[in-house]
């Protein structure tokens, strides 16, 4: 992508315009993706020679093909362009037509963890492609095992009604009633990942519509298995979740990088995320052998946890000496238990 801008800033040049861009935002349009660029140069930077690019009435004098015709350019006759993103050339795509299924949650079935590489480099924003946060508030309920189940989102309280946005642009490829998730979208993004929005107590979108960062999908709700009004809100890599807080603030409504390196070992049930002091270029260039031997260092941790099953008659005391450790470090490695919790029978507690 950040080829095509070099290529749409060198088209440009090639006409004489000196322009840098000052601020981008998306434009909706019926058949397209806009962004919208304003410039910083005005006509008297450009030359006598370009008069053509005078302040005028904002209407479109040419359109410009770049790179391989999904992103396009509109220049317009008050010194401003916009880019416009071909979503039939997009659709085409292998990323929007392969697995394209309107009905099922997951229809990247037959993809197996290991055929995903070590790491997968996601470029989350550039200069066409924006994030918006689906609702800012603090995550409650994160990624990973809850109770022993699995939690494959994270949960971000949001009153009935609240509108719930699109965090990047691209297609809509399920917007139904789902099981446990309620009243669900699934919008698959051109970055290659997709976002999940459940519970919402209203859809606003069809299935294969195309959407922008920031689009209204829905309002908040509790539809399905909720507890209460919440967003669940996931992110998955050909149908394998992550901890939605590896790219997200939350808290900020921000996203925490632009590029981010998805980790194979992210997409485990057990990882979740954590705040690495690791810079991003040094991570985007770790060699396969780093994190392959990453990966070792996590597949052994993994391999020595321990799960016990509560069963009639278990106390913490009695599990931590079963298992020669202490009942304070039991509670430290579950969520939420303490040395006075009440054990419910079938409760799989982490005892190592
Ligand atoms: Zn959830």
């Amino acid at each position: 992508m950040r080829r095509i801008t070099v290529l749409i800033i060198l088209s440009l040049s090639c006409l004489g315009v000196r322009a840098q861009v000052d601020s981008v935002r998306v434009v909706p349009q019926n058949d397209s993706l806009a962004v919208q660029v304003d410039t910083l140069d005005r006509p008297a930077d450009i030359g006598s020679g370009l008069q053509f690019f005078a302040r005028g009435n904002g209407a479109p004098v040419d359109t410009l093909d770049v790179g391989d015709g999904r992103i396009q350019i509109v220049l317009k006759d008050d010194n401003t362009w916009y880019f416009i993103k071909n979503v039939s050339a997009l659709a085409e795509t292998d990323l929007f037509s392969q697995c394209w299924r309107e009905h099922i949650v997951n229809p990247y079935n037959d993809t197996p963890l290991d055929s995903i590489p070590y790491r997968v480099t996601v470029c989350l924003v550039d200069s066409v492609s924006r994030f918006v946060c689906p609702h800012k508030g603090k995550v409650f309920s994160k990624f990973g095992l809850r109770k022993g189940r699995r939690h494959t989102g994270c949960d971000v309280p949001y009153p009935t009604g609240t509108p719930v946005y699109c965090a990047f642009d691209g297609r809509v490829r399920l917007a139904e009633r789902h099981k446990g998730y309620g009243n669900l979208v699934i919008v698959r993004h051109e970055n290659g990942l997709e976002t999940f929005y459940g519970h919402l107590s209203r859809i606003d979108v069809i299935a294969g519509q195309w959407v922008h960062a920031g689009d209204l999908l829905g309002l908040g709700g509790s539809t399905g298995r909720s507890s209460g009004p919440h967003l669940h809100f996931e992110t998955r890599l050909r149908g394998h979740a992550f901890d939605p807080e590896w790219i997200v603030d939350f808290e900020n409504g921000s996203l925490r990088k632009n590029v981010f390196v998805l980790k194979r070992s992210y997409l485990s049930p057990y990882s979740k995320y954590v705040p690495t002091s690791i810079d991003e270029e040094e991570e985007i260039y770790m060699t396969d052998e780093q994190i392959r031997a990453e990966e070792e260092r996590i597949a052994k941790e993994r391999a020595a946890m321990k799960y016990h099953t509560i069963r009639s008659g278990d106390t913490l005391s009695g599990i931590a000496v079963k298992y020669g450790t202490t009942v304070s470090k039991i509670c430290s490695l579950n969520q939420g238990l303490k040395p006075t919790t009440i054990l419910s029978l079938g409760r799989k507690i982490r005892v190592k």
